[in-house]
């Protein structure tokens, strides 16, 4: 990368438990990257700072026309090269779309939590514009996966009362 210089200030960076490596000395711009000016003057080259460092740390030619960078960490911020891959535009956006899916469902879960778990599955689909059946699903698993959890923690759900609490080991027996 010898035509590159660095122009602007030095980069900090913080490494969060995830491994993912992100400057805390640059700010993330509206749509979650962050970017990097680089030379001088007329040669002054801005990218976002993740694509350069996969290129810092695949070669110059790493990136063919019409590829992209991927976060397989799904941090935007984040320039860990090992969190890095290229993919083609096609695929990028294949693989963000589905990233955008799962968020919804989270978003729908945090909107079923927030009305106490007591919402239907027509109410559901209503509020996040799919299908009564694709609902229906997504409540079905998150409830099996409560009960899943309650299990895995030897608790169920619902049996605090007071200061009584039911006890209840990994096959779901009380003890
Ligand atoms: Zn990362």
């Amino acid at each position: 990368m010898a035509n590159y210089k660095p122009k602007s200030r030095a980069l900090f960076i913080v490494t969060t438990e995830t491994g993912c490596m992100v400057p805390i000395s640059h700010k993330v711009n509206t749509t979650g990257y962050i970017t990097k000016r680089w030379g001088w003057g007329k040669d002054c080259i801005a990218e976002q700072l993740h694509r350069f460092i996969y290129r810092a740390h695949h070669g110059e030619h790493s990136l063919p026309k019409g590829w992209e960078v991927d976060h397989i960490c799904r941090n935007r911020a984040c320039c860990n090269p090992r969190h890095l891959r290229a993919l083609s535009k096609t695929d990028h956006a294949r693989s963000s779309n589905i990233t955008r899916h799962e968020t919804m469902i989270e978003q729908a879960r945090c909107y079923w939590l927030a009305h106490s778990k007591s919402i239907t599955g027509q109410a559901l689909a209503d509020a996040f514009d799919v299908g009564k059946s694709t609902a229906s699903r997504w409540l079905q698993a998150w409830k099996s996966e409560e009960a899943e959890d309650a299990k895995r923690w030897g608790l169920f759900a619902g049996t605090l009362s007071g200061d009584t609490v039911t006890r209840y080991d990994a096959r779901g027996d009380r003890q």
